[in-house]
């Protein structure tokens, strides 16, 4: 155990970079240690991407497997191209378009990161993040950082500090506090050493939206089919769970309603995973979560972790999950549910 110390910073205040509390934590990823910090997706869990020591230490903190790679944040394009040896044409036009922002890139490496931080693969996975305290962190810092969500391996991604301390305190040198995150899904990784490119993990960047600015784009087949490895390391493992089993009802409300009346009969403590248009739906259950409006996806990939934590707080046996459309970040919402589910599908 470790004492975790903790920097509250305003987003919103003038000259981060400056500031008392971001220099400190810069200092302790200049030292090789390892710091959670606010993105615009999700809080990161940042280290030194140069130093081999300091980013193993994220995989220990997180009990993430050695062959999951990490997402390089930079705060400049010169950034990239220091640790990319090849920014081809369309990677360059999708940065131009969504850089800063929630949309991470898989390029040819330099070599120039550790061999922890790729796994061992000949390419990085690259992203520049659209939030004022990681900018500046990593400014301050002077070097990428590396940075995975700043959770235990497996369990839903943090949106608030209070996910972070609840996961890793005492196991990491610091967190910075900037408050609630925004997207509240991760970044949409895109892999730009294939033509067309192609998407291996849905996020804070629509399919749409990429298609808006380069065209064709393709989708890992391991995002529809379980019999394919997929091309992100990550995808293959278990994800965003929350303590009690959960199921993924496309029938919606009436079938819902059926399985929490059976759960009940048979003395269970049930949740419900619903939108504001159907918090009432659902007098039967123990605990009915909203995680958003359904008029506004946005705002569902915005809570979503946080309800599957609060799931764990408040102690269900079971929780069932209403579904959502996959068009725009719907692909994403969908994407983290079926993993937090790990696959199971009441039709
Ligand atoms: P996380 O930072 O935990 O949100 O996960 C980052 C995701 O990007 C994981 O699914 C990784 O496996 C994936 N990733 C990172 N680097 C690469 C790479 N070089 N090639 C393919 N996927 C990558
Ligand atoms: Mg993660």
């Amino acid at each position: 155990m470790i004492e975790t110390k903790q920097w509250r910073v305003d987003p919103e205040a003038a000259d981060l970079e400056q500031d008392p509390q971001i220099l400190a934590a810069a200092e302790g990823i200049k030292n090789g240690e390892v710091v959670a910090f606010p993105t615009e997706t999700v809080y990161g869990l940042g280290a030194n991407a140069k130093s081999r020591e300091a980013c193993l230490k994220i995989f220990e903190a997180k009990g993430r497997p050695s062959d999951n790679p990490l997402i390089v944040h930079v705060a400049t394009f010169e950034d990239v191209r220091e640790i990319c040896t090849d920014i081809n044409p369309i990677a360059r036009k999708l940065a131009e378009a969504f850089w800063p922002g929630p949309m991470t890139l898989v390029l040819p490496s330099r070599g120039e990161v550790s061999d922890a931080v790729t796994a061992g693969l000949s390419t990085v996975a690259v992203r520049m993040p659209d939030h004022p305290v990681a900018r500046a962190l990593i400014r301050a810092a002077g070097v990428p950082i590396a940075a995975p969500s700043a959770n235990s391996s497996g369990r839903p991604s943090p949106t608030r500090a209070e996910h972070v301390v609840n996961d890793l305190n005492g196991k990491i040198y610091g967190i910075v506090d900037g408050g609630e995150t925004g997207v509240g899904v991760e970044s949409t990784v895109v892999d730009c050493t294939t033509t067309p490119v192609t998407i291996l993990r849905p996020g804070g960047i629509s399919r749409e939206q990429l298609t808006e600015v380069i065209g064709l784009v393709a989708s890992d087949p391991a995002m529809v089919r379980s019999d394919q490895t997929p091309k992100a390391p990550g995808m293959k493992y278990r994800h965003y769970a929350p303590e009690a089993m959960m199921y993924l009802v496309p029938g919606g409300k009436e079938r819902i309603t059926e399985l929490v009346k059976n759960e009940k009969e048979n003395g269970r403590r049930v949740g419900v995973l619903t939108t504001e248009e159907h918090l009432n739906s659902y007098p039967r259950a123990d605990i009915v979560l909203s995680c958003g409006k359904r008029a506004e996806p946005e705002s569902v990939a915005h809570s979503l972790f946080a309800v599957l934590r609060e799931f764990d707080k408040r102690k269900v046996d079971v929780i069932y999950s209403e579904t959502f459309s996959e068009t725009g970040i719907g692909k994403a919402i969908m994407n983290r549910l079926s993993k937090a589910a790990s696959g199971r599908v009441i039709e």
